[in-house]
């Protein structure tokens, strides 16, 4: 996932950037408009943050034209600017969500994810992390160009941890992802779904793995090759 940071401050650049490259997030930094358009122009990002008081010129006039020009990712106002009639015009400029400043580090990492997750705005009917693709049209995985050899139930594993990856996903959240009505998944089936896929991941090379966070869940990271 690559999301492109627009915010003027040095300070909160610094800040707001390594709690997302903590998270797992790639990140490309904009401290103007005219930065954003174009970096938004030559870079498919996964989401946009985007401060409105920028030096030249207003955020909200920049998300209008980056949205008249046919960009459909999320787009996440960050802004002083807190009235309601600034949340709705921020809103109605296209955005898809708006946090007014100052705000907690965690839940501005939860709007993120959230908006991530979001069906069809999602990167394409192909999701990609590190080298591993899943193209849930032709029920197949890929990592590096080579098929995964992966069951249904491993995939859909995958697909649950790529649209969250870098967050922690609770075991709950992926047993009650994979149970299918009537059928619920046990929380030994989830342990042996993810060490399968792991080993899967592992033997093919690829630069992503799935780790495991004691008594809470997974989560799903690159590793430097
Ligand atoms: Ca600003």
């Amino acid at each position: 996932m690559r999301l492109l940071l627009v915010e003027d401050s040095g300070r909160l650049q610094e800040l707001l950037g390594e709690t997302l490259r903590q998270a797992g997030y790639g990140l490309d930094l904009a401290g103007t408009v005219a930065d954003m358009l174009e970096c938004a122009a030559s870079v498919p990002y996964d989401l946009l943050i985007v401060d409105l008081g920028l030096p030249d010129g207003d955020g909200i006039d920049a998300i209008n034209t980056l949205r008249n020009n046919g960009f459909n990712k999320p787009i996440l106002i960050i802004t002083a600017r807190g009235s309601v009639d600034d949340r709705i015009s921020g809103l109605d400029s296209g955005a898809d969500d708006y946090l007014p400043k100052p705000f907690n580090h965690g839940e501005l990492l939860a709007r993120v994810r959230a908006l991530l997750r979001r069906p069809g705005d999602l990167s394409g009917p192909v999701l990609r992390f590190g080298s591993v693709t899943v193209d849930e049209a032709a029920a197949e995985a890929h990592s590096g160009g080579k098929l995964l050899d992966l069951r249904l139930s491993e995939r859909r594993l995958l697909v649950v941890l790529m649209r969250r990856a870098g967050a922690v996903v609770a075991k709950a959240s992926i047993e009650s992802a994979l149970s299918e009505q009537g059928r619920e998944l046990s929380s030994n089936a989830v342990e042996a779904l993810v060490s399968r896929t792991r080993k899967v991941l592992v033997d093919s090379g690829s630069d992503v793995s799935i780790e495991t966070v004691r008594g809470v869940g997974y989560v799903m990271k690159t590793i430097a090759k």
